[in-house]
C-alpha cells in the first residue's frame, strides 16, 4: 500500500494530538502505513538535516498514548520558505520520493494555503482546521477553539469570584486574533458584563462608558472580556498622554495593552482598583476537551477514508454539528461572520 503523511502547521492546538491518533486508527484499519512529518512543512524540507527528526514512522502504538495530551505530538512550527514555489516544488518531491499518495494538513488558514499549493503540485491534500481562533469562516468550530473558551471561562469564573470579593472591575484579555469569537463565546459563558472584539471597533471612551454604565447601576466588579486583536483595531488613544501625568511607567508611541486599558479605566471610572490579567498561552496548551477530541476523531476519520477514496484538494469542517468537507479554495474564500446578536445581549443593548 503506499503511504500517507500528516503534519501540524501553525499555531498549536488542542486536539491536534487527538487528530493525529484518529488518522493514525484509520490509516492502520485500511492498512495504508502513516508516516509523521515535523515541525509542519520545515519536516518536508529536511530543515532539521536530521532524517529521524523530519519524519517518524506513525505506527498505531505510537500514537495511542497521545490522543488526550495537549500540545502536539509531531511538533509544529511556521515556514516561511514555504511561500517559495520552487521550495513547494522540493518538499513536493520529496513526497513522491517517499511513495506519499496523500497527506494531512492539520492547521489554520496559512497551513491550508499551503495545501492548496501542494494539491497544484500533484499531491493530494486533505486539510482539517486546527486553530484555537474559530477564524475559519467555513466551519462552525476550529480544533481548539471549544478547549480555548473553556479554558478562559475557567480563568474568567476565578476572576469574578475575587472581582466580587473586592468589589473592583477586571479587564481579561484572551486569544484569538483576528476573530473575537474566543471573547464573546467566554463573555457569554461567565455573565461578564462587557466584551470587545475587533469586529466592533469601539474607542477606550466607549469602553469606560460601558463600565461607568455599570458601575452607576451599582455594579462595581464587572468584568471587561477584550480580544488580543482590539489592541490593533481599536480607534487610536495615546496611552502616554493619557497615564503619564499618573506618574506611570509609560513612554511615547507604547500601544495598549490590558494593564494599561485597566489603569486608564481606573481613572476614567474613578475606580479605586481596576485589574487586569491576561490568559496567553494557557488556552493554546490546555488540555483538549471531549467536544474537540470528538471533532478531531471525526475529522481525521474522514481525511484518511477521502485519500483512501481518491478525493483531494478538501478541508474538513463542522456545519449544524455534522462533520463535512468542501474544496480549500471555497473553504478559503468564506466570509467571517460575526454574531453581532450575541455581542449586543452581552453588552446589554
Ligand atoms: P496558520 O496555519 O495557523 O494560519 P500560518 O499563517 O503561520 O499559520 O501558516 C503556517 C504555514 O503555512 C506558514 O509558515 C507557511 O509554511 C504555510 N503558508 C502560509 N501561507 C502560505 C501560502 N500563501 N502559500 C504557501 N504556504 C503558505
Amino acid at each position: 500500500m503506499p503511504n500517507i503523511a500528516v503534519l501540524t502547521s501553525g499555531g498549536d492546538s488542542p486536539g491536534m494530538n487527538a487528530a493525529v491518533m484518529s488518522v493514525a486508527r484509520c490509516a492502520n484499519h485500511l492498512d495504508m502505513p502513516l508516516i509523521g512529518i515535523k515541525r509542519g512543512y520545515n519536516g518536508l524540507l529536511g530543515r532539521s538535516g536530521k532524517l529521524e527528526d523530519d519524519f517518524v514512522r506513525l505506527d498505531l502504538d505510537t500514537v495511542l498514548d497521545i490522543a488526550d495530551l495537549p500540545g502536539t505530538y509531531l511538533r509544529t512550527a511556521r515556514c516561511t520558505e514555504f511561500l517559495d514555489p520552487a521550495v513547494r516544488e522540493r518538499a513536493a518531491q520529496r513526497l513522491r520520493d517517499m511513495d506519499v499518495s496523500g497527506l494531512v494538513v492539520i492547521g489554520g488558514n496559512g497551513s491550508f494555503q499551503g495545501a492548496m499549493r501542494l494539491c497544484e503540485l500533484g499531491i493530494p491534500c486533505i486539510g482539517i482546521p486546527g486553530t484555537i481562533d474559530n477564524d475559519l469562516a467555513y466551519t462552525e468550530m476550529t480544533l481548539g477553539y471549544d478547549t480555548a473558551v473553556n479554558c478562559c471561562s475557567d480563568v474568567v469564573r476565578a476572576i469574578r469570584a475575587t472581582s466580587r470579593s473586592h468589589d473592583r472591575p477586571h479587564v481579561v484579555e484572551v486569544m484569538g486574533r483576528d476573530c473575537g469569537d474566543i471573547a464573546l463565546s467566554t463573555a457569554a459563558a461567565t455573565g461578564a458584563e462587557i466584551v470587545v472584539v475587533p469586529e466592533v471597533k469601539w474607542s477606550v471612551d466607549e469602553v469606560a462608558d460601558k463600565l461607568n454604565f455599570q458601575i452607576k447601576r451599582g455594579n462595581t466588579r464587572a468584568t471587561v472580556v477584550i480580544a488580543e486583536g482590539c489592541w490593533a483595531s481599536m480607534k487610536p488613544f495615546d496611552v502616554y498622554k493619557f497615564l503619564k501625568p499618573y506618574g506611570k511607567e509609560v513612554y511615547e508611541g507604547e500601544p495598549m495593552t490590558a494593564e494599561r486599558l485597566a489603569s486608564v479605566l481606573k481613572r476614567k471610572c474613578g475606580m479605586i482598583e481596576v485589574r487586569s490579567t491576561v490568559v496567553g498561552y494557557t488556552q493554546r496548551g490546555a488540555s483538549p476537551t471531549a467536544r474537540d477530541c470528538i471533532f478531531a476523531f471525526e475529522a481525521g476519520a474522514m481525511a484518511v477514508e477521502l485519500l483512501k477514496k481518491g478525493i483531494s484538494n478538501q478541508v474538513i469542517g463542522m456545519k449544524n454539528g455534522k462533520t463535512f468537507h468542501m474544496p480549500i479554495e471555497k473553504a478559503l474564500a468564506a466570509k467571517h461572520t460575526f454574531n453581532k446578536k450575541l455581542f449586543n445581549t452581552v453588552n446589554g443593548f
